[in-house]
């Protein structure tokens, strides 16, 4: 069988093991598993990275679960707005939106705008027009705002009410690299970004070189965290440039990118990357990243916290009983 892998990640941020219920981390473990599934099944079939990773970010897209599409993080006025970007590696076209709403499916834009577009990025009612000219589906506010999130925002306000605390708490994102049978490598991710952002704030994950990057001379890089430090420290571009120009391994570029300007840049920071023959890195300074990898013809992994080894999810433990 030829080589092909799929990797992705439903964010990481700051918490402790009794933050999270049992319930909800199965959701995520499911989640993931859906998502890897969906990836893998392109790449299985010999479909292109692009492909791949679109379909597995469309899947947490759909999924309530993740900061992205559906159950995304309210802005300050309590709605959702997305980020997205999609980078081929084989020909470095890029695909991005900032700012955007009602576009069921962020990455889908990203991806038309990569294809169809001759500029990298499109923001705000710009992207919706150009959404709407390409029959992309559209939804209203209903779809995207789940109860959850509400309360979140909601929390959020009479935090801020009483303690005149600063707007910008974590929330995650979710992305995909990919490596497909003709070699040729993708990234993507898309997010809600921080709960309680202005409006019209645009964070990492459209930045190419920040959240996202991606090319067949090294590795594929999909980013999560605190958005201003990343695009500050410009780090999916760093993670390619350590191992091109460095000759680091994808590990130690991943790694050293985690630590980067760590003095001047704080914060929450994980990143996801995928090297040309394959292989996978995950880094985070968080304690938890919601993660999962899936090489050809081998069983699919998914973990949530540091400590945990990679593990298959229920899901197929049970389908192997
Ligand atoms: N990086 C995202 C942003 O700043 C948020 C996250 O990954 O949690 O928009």
């Amino acid at each position: 069988m030829k080589k092909f892998a799929i990797a992705i990640h439903g964010g990481a941020e700051t918490v402790k093991p009794s933050e999270i219920d049992k319930k909800k981390e199965e959701e995520y473990r499911e989640g993931l598993a859906d998502a890897l599934k969906a990836g893998y099944d392109v790449l299985e079939k010999g479909g292109s990275a692009l492909d791949a990773v679109e379909a597995a970010v469309n899947s947490m897209e759909r999924n309530p679960a993740f900061n992205a599409g559906r159950g995304a993080s309210l802005t300050q006025r309590g709605e959702t707005e997305f980020d997205a970007a999609i980078m081929d590696g084989s020909t470095l076209r890029v695909g991005a939106v900032g700012a955007v709403r009602y576009v069921q499916h962020p990455i889908s834009l990203a991806k038309v705008v990569l294809q169809k577009c001759d500029h990298c990025l499109l923001a705000g009612t710009g992207a919706e027009e150009f959404a709407l000219a390409n029959n992309l589906p559209l939804k209203g506010p209903e779809y995207f705002v789940t109860p959850e999130k509400k309360d979140a925002w909601l929390d959020k306000q009479q935090e801020k009410a009483a303690k005149k605390r600063q707007p910008g708490s974590m929330s995650d994102t979710v992305g995909a690299v990919a490596l497909d049978m003709n070699g040729n490598l993708a990234a993507a991710t898309s997010t809600g970004g921080l709960t309680d952002q202005l409006k019209g704030r645009v964070g990492d994950s459209p930045i190419i070189g920040g959240g996202t990057f991606a090319n067949n001379e090294a590795c594929a890089v999909s980013c999560t965290g605190e958005g201003e430090a990343i695009m500050r420290g410009v780090l999916a571009h760093e993670v390619y440039a350590m191992m091109k120009y460095a000759g680091n391994s994808l590990q130690t570029a991943t790694d050293k990118a985690i630590e980067l300007h760590a003095d001047k840049l704080q914060g929450d920071r994980g990143i996801l990357s995928m090297d040309n023959t394959g292989k996978v890195a995950f880094g985070f300074n968080t304690g938890f990243m919601k993660r999962g990898y899936q090489a050809a013809d081998e069983a699919p992994f998914v973990a949530l916290w540091e400590s945990e080894k990679i593990r298959k999810p229920a899901k197929l433990k049970e389908m192997e009983k």
